[in-house]
């Protein structure tokens, strides 16, 4: 043991018996790097065509070709849903002296009911919004092409279309998957009567992100996710996609590797909470990747080693609350506030207070390695995925160093107060023959959508000419 190591023991008072639990998710970087070789392989079998009907990540060609240019111009719509908000936007797009956008956004919910109800439900709700939100435009009269940014997986074979292969996260609308959520939008749209739009592309939320970024960053090939769910796309060779035709220039892979895992890939390292944690949720079996990331999950893994702990009286003196034993009554940002550097103890105070437990100052010191220790295994599983991406990419130019930007987004990273710095970290130490750009999408996926949307339109333009 480290001297490091006995350290926190000391400091925590944490028992070598409590850190036998959490050992198990610690991941050495000879472990990372076998992740990341892993990964790799999976890219590849979801990338060939032999391998692809079976292949666990998906590799989804996207039909997204080149990142924005500086030329789209035009008026457009993005509707944004499948992450913690649905927004609906608009984004205008100028070119005076230089590119400029304008954007006005608005948020609307989505009821629980409505997202486990029926999807017809879900998409006339969706057409609502859109309604409402065209009328506080005053735009109803006008038919504005539409990017529609839906983080789910998608199958495309154009860009104007996208099969939902599965939901994942908070949703479960039935008779959704299966089919093309234009067509249901359209629909939607069609039977209100009050207002016409053109939807012109769908686009994944990696693939938004990507092209926000993109439009300040001609260098970002990559857009990657750490939010409610997790997942990445990158900017692919053509001639490596064996599902498209054609070997000349590139197309955005939206990898989906949420769904890492999914064959039993990730067994060695999953832990019993990890377990109980898919079981628990709506969709046993699937993103099991994801359920070890991102923040639908992380509250809820930490809130398990709790109560674990609890049991075996390692915590709160072996109180056990109602509260504490209430699923997702502790949330992922909790695990945040609890990180924070200074505030961090008196938060967990706060928040253990509220679920009954009476801690301990050294109970909130425990909570808070518990939260650290979940948080980081999140952060280093990323840096290997995403490692693998970067090789790629190293290797696609053929370059001995690569130089490039990812764009990044998602409510986990941009609120934990330590994730951005762990993951940058980790990922430089796995993918040391690089010099790696992360750069945070301000102004979410939508910007990238009206951008995908615009240069679909000014193609269609010409075709029509
Ligand atoms: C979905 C992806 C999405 C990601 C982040 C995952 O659950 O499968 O399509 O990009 O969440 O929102
Ligand atoms: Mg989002």
């Amino acid at each position: 043991q480290s001297i490091f190591h006995t350290l926190i023991l000391f400091f925590t008072g944490l028992s070598p018996l409590i850190d036998k639990y959490l050992y198990s998710m610690r991941l050495s970087d000879e472990t990372l790097v076998d992740i990341m070789s892993r990964f790799k392989r999976e890219m590849h079998n979801g990338l060939s065509r032999d391998f692809n009907p079976t292949a666990t990540v998906k590799m989804l060609p996207t039909f997204v070709r080149s990142i924005p240019d500086g030329s789209e111009k035009g008026d457009f719509i993005a509707l944004d849903l499948g992450g913690s908000y649905f927004r609906i936007l608009r984004v205008k797009v100028s070119h005076e002296k230089k590119q400029t956008v304008q954007m006005e956004t608005e948020i609307y919910d989505t009821p629980e009911d409505i997202m486990h109800g029926t999807g017809t439900r879900l998409f006339d709700h969706v057409a609502e919004c859109l309604g409402d939100f065209m009328e506080k435009q005053q735009i109803k009269d006008k038919k504005l092409p539409v990017g529609f940014t839906f983080s789910f997986p998608c199958r495309q074979s154009k860009l104007d279309e996208g099969i939902l292969i599965t939901w994942t996260k908070r949703f479960k609308a039935s008779g959704v998957e299966g089919a093309d959520v234009v067509k249901l939008l359209n629909k939607a749209i069609k039977k209100r009567g009050d207002y016409d739009a053109d939807i012109m592309a769908v686009v994944n939320d990696t693939v938004g992100t990507m092209m926000t970024c993109g439009f300040d960053d001609q260098r970002c090939e990559v857009g990657l996710i750490i939010g409610t769910g997790t997942n990445a796309c990158y900017m692919e060779e053509l001639r490596h996609i064996d599902l498209v035709e054609g070997d000349e220039g590139r197309m955005c892979i939206n990898t989906e590797w949420g769904a890492f895992g999914d064959d039993g890939s990730l067994e060695d390292i999953r832990t019993e909470f990890d377990k109980e944690i898919d079981r628990g949720s709506l969709n046993p079996g699937k993103q099991l990747f994801e359920k070890m990331v991102s923040g639908q999950y992380m509250g809820e893994l930490v809130r398990l080693i709790l109560v674990k702990m609890a049991k075996e009286g390692l915590l709160f003196e072996g109180r056990i609350t109602p509260e504490l034993l209430t699923k997702g009554k502790f949330e992922t940002k909790h695990v945040s506030a609890i990180e924070k550097s200074k505030e961090g103890l008196n938060k967990a105070k706060e928040i253990l207070t509220r679920l009954g437990v009476e801690p301990s100052h050294e109970d909130c010191i425990a909570v808070q390695h518990v939260c650290t220790i979940v948080s980081f295994r999140s952060a280093n599983l990323v840096a290997s995925t995403l490692g693998a991406i970067l090789n790629q990419l190293r290797d696609n130019k053929g370059v001995t160093r690569l130089r490039t930007t990812v764009g990044v987004d998602g409510s986990l990273y941009k609120m934990h107060p330590q994730y951005a710095r762990r993951l940058q970290k980790t990922t430089r130490r796995l993918v040391p023959d690089s010099d790696v750009r992360f750069l945070l999408s301000e102004s979410g996926s939508g910007k990238g959508a009206a951008m995908v949307t615009a240069v679909a339109y000014r193609l269609s333009e010409q075709h029509r000419l």
